[in-house]
Formats: structure tokens, sequence, C-alpha cells
């Protein structure tokens, strides 16, 4: 059977959808990215904020109009299914199945009992991403409650992954030639605690580095759990990039109280601190929420303050979006949204300076990066430095060369340009 896979949301879902596809490539399913010529279709989808429950809903009602073809299978997976099961069903009933989180143990069984194989293909591992760069998981869940979030009641409770399993999955990611593997969680940093009775994040590290991989990168670490100890390790590895993930939310103290966060400013600027000290070419990244309820405009300016101090080098920024059965629901005065707009834009502007600034230092730098694509059209390549996660988010490096490139490979680029988003340069 043919199958097609809409992956939406964050990286943590492209892995739900990657697992998916092996145990269909196991069962002998081959794919399509066509959804015409699909026999069945999945939809991967996305609660996080508003804008992407709706982006979620969209993908699954432009895939149904393929059903057509009454043959055609429509399953539907990931956050949203997990939390409006029941009202997708009455509103959405071309879906054949809904996939549970719960459910995602029995996933083979429940894709094999829905979809019928055309022929057995041995394959051990399959990715969603492009070939020199994976995903690992290393935990699910969320036993933090902030209050703005609905992760920890879709995801359920914080689940470390086995050291002994992870660091399989990593001999398989590496065996096929992945060159960058990318660490990810809800909260990285308290890899270990509830499996071991202790943080282990940094042993894990210190065994993939001994690995053939080329970049190891963490993403999402919680503020509060990066502690020194972490960093230092973090500074002894040769592989592990200089890159800090680090969703803050906001810059008020007031306000990540409300918001339930751990921690305050203080130790987070601290933390920024310690960081560029140990490393001087640490790469930034965090997320903010503007218009979370009861956010004066005096908390707006300690946020916008405190994003112009700390000066990230890539920032993201969300509207508040209300979620039903979280704390911040009953949170009252909530912000009209035209002000929670106006503030987003506020910090966006601010943060596009931010990022042009933080990048002039790389002008005239020699960078390794990864090659990505070839844009054949316009005779240049297009990849990432250790400054540049995978996700799309922190833009890229366009550069020419004299020689011909193969994508998958490391070059040296000299950077000759470069804006908030993209640099540009020659291969050296
Ligand atoms: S740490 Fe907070 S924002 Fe992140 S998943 Fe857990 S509850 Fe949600």
């Amino acid at each position: 059977m043919k199958v097609g896979i809409v992956s939406l949301g964050c990286s943590k879902n492209l892995i739900d959808s990657q697992t998916a596809m092996k145990y269909l490539v196991r069962a002998g399913h081959e794919f399509t990215n066509n959804p015409r010529e699909a026999d069945a279709i999945i939809v991967n989808t996305c609660a996080f904020i508003n804008d992407a429950k709706q982006e979620s809903i969209d993908a699954i009602l432009q895939m149904a109009d393929y059903k057509e073809d009454k043959c055609k299978k429509l399953i539907v997976m990931g956050c949203l299914a997990q939390r409006y099961k029941q009202e997708l069903e009455e509103e959405i009933p071309e879906v054949d199945r809904f996939i549970s989180i719960d459910e995602y143990k029995d996933l083979e069984e429940i894709l094999s009992n829905e979809l019928k194989p055309v022929k057995k293909q041995p394959c051990d591992i399959i990715l969603a991403t492009r070939p020199w760069s994976a995903y690992l998981r290393i935990a699910d869940g969320c036993n933090n409650r902030c209050a703005f979030c609905a992760i920890p009641l879709i995801r359920g409770k914080y689940i470390s992954e086995s050291m002994e399993n992870i660091l399989e999955e990593a001999r398989r990611l590496e065996a096929i030639g992945v060159k960058e593997v990318n660490i990810i969680a809800q909260d990285t940093t308290k890899y270990g605690l509830d499996r071991y009775g202790e943080l282990m994040l940094g042993e894990l590290l210190t065994e993939l580095n001994k690995m053939n991989f080329l970049w190891i990168r963490v993403l999402y670490m919680y503020p509060d759990q990066l502690n020194d100890q972490l960093i230092d390790t973090m500074a002894s590895l040769d592989k592990v990039v200089p890159y800090f993930d680090i969703p803050v939310q906001h810059g008020s103290d007031r306000l990540l109280k409300k918001m339930r966060r751990m921690g305050d400013t203080k130790r987070i600027k601290s933390l920024i601190n310690t960081i560029r000290d140990r490393f001087p070419e640490a790469t930034l990244r965090t997320t903010v929420i503007v218009g979370f309820p009861t956010e004066t405009r005096e908390d707006f300016n300690q946020l916008y303050d405190f994003v112009s101090e700390v000066k990230w080098d890539h920032l993201g920024a969300f509207k508040y979006s209300l979620e039903e059965n979280t704390a911040a629901y009953d949170m009252h005065p909530r912000i009209a949204d035209r002000i929670s707009e106006s503030r987003h834009r506020k910090i966006m502007s601010l943060q596009q300076k931010i990022s042009q600034h933080n990048a002039e230092r790389y002008l005239n730098s020699v960078q390794e990066v990864l090659i990505e694509e070839k844009d054949a059209f316009r005779n240049i390549y297009i990849g990432r430095s250790k400054h540049n996660a995978p996700d799309d988010i922190d833009g890229h490096i366009r550069f020419t060369s004299e020689k011909e490139l193969e994508t998958g490979t490391f070059v040296n680029v000299l950077i000759e340009e470069v804006n908030a988003y993209d640099w540009k340069g020659k291969a050296i």
C-alpha cells in the first residue's frame, strides 16, 4: 500500500512521524508525496497554540478532500487527535482512525490492521529528516506545569528513555551515516531524574561524543536545570556544538511567577553570562510569550529591556494562546488581541536588529557548513553552520563554490554578508 504522511508541528512530532514511517516500512508499505496516489494518508497533528491547531485542522480537511476515492484511508495522530478526539470524530467523519498517544506503543499493530501491506521490506531505521541529520528523542512528556501550556495534559508525565535504548538508537543512526544528532525532549535537561534518580544528560552526551557524529546539538533546555556541571561537561566534549536553546518565556519576574516558571530573570542572566564566558562563540536561542493574561505595560517593558540586555541570537515570540484546562485559562484580565499583536511586532522588530548585530561578529569568519541543498537554478549551495539548528528557525548559509560539492558533506565557507536570518559567502 502507498502511504503519504503530513507531519506538522515541532521536531518532537517529527520523531513520532519517523516512528510511524519505520513501522510502515517494516510492514511492507511504500511512501508517496502525492496524496492522490496514496492509498492511505496519515496526518500527524500539533495542538501547541491556536494557529497550530488551525493548521492541523486545515491539513486534515485538505487531505479529506482526496477521499473522493472512498477506498483511501485517512488516519490522524498527534497532539490535536489526543486532545480533541471526540470533537474531531463528530466534526470530521471522513477520518477513518484517530490514534491516541497512549496507542503509540501499539502503532505497528494498529497500522498493520488498518492498512494492508503489499510486500515485506527489510528496514531497521527510517529518517523523516535529511539523511545526514537526525533527531534523537531522549524523553517524552513533562512534569512542569507552566500555566499556559497544555503539553503535560496531552503527552503525560515526563518519562526518560533508558540510556541503553537511546545509545542503541544512536548506534543505528551512526551506522547509516548520520553526521548531526539533535537531542530533543520536552525538557532535555531533566533527562534521567525519573528513571535513575539523578540528572544524566551530561553522561548521555559523554557517551554520544564517543561515536562518529560530528555535531551533537541539545535543544529545549529548561533554564533552571541547566547547571554549571552540565555546562562544564558540554564544554569538555568536542562534538557538542556551542548552541543553547533555552526557552525562557518572559522577562518580568512577576509574570514568570504567574506562568509558574521556575527561576527568575536574575538567574537567567547569570546563566547566560556563564555560558558566554565558557563558550565565546555560543549561539543562544529562546522563545517568549506576549499577551499572557494580566501582562501590564510595565511587564512588557521589562520583557523588552530583558531581550535588549541579553541579546539572544535567535528569538521566537508567540502571542499567548488560550488553552482549556490550563491554569492560565481562568486568569484575568485577558489581553486584547490588538495589544498582543502590537507587543509581538515590537519584540520581533527589536530582535531583528539584535540578530543582525550579533551576526555581524561572524562577518569575514570561516564557518564549517553542512551542505543541505543545491539551488541549481542560481548555482548556489544552502547549508547550516553549528549556529543554525535544522528546524528552519535560525536561517541558513547560502554560498557559492567553484568546485562541485555534495550534499551531506562539510565545507569551509568564508562569510561575506550577514543579515538577521541568512548569511552569504563562498566556499574556500
Ligand atoms: S516545560 Fe512548560 S512549556 Fe515546556 S512542555 Fe513542560 S509545561 Fe509546557
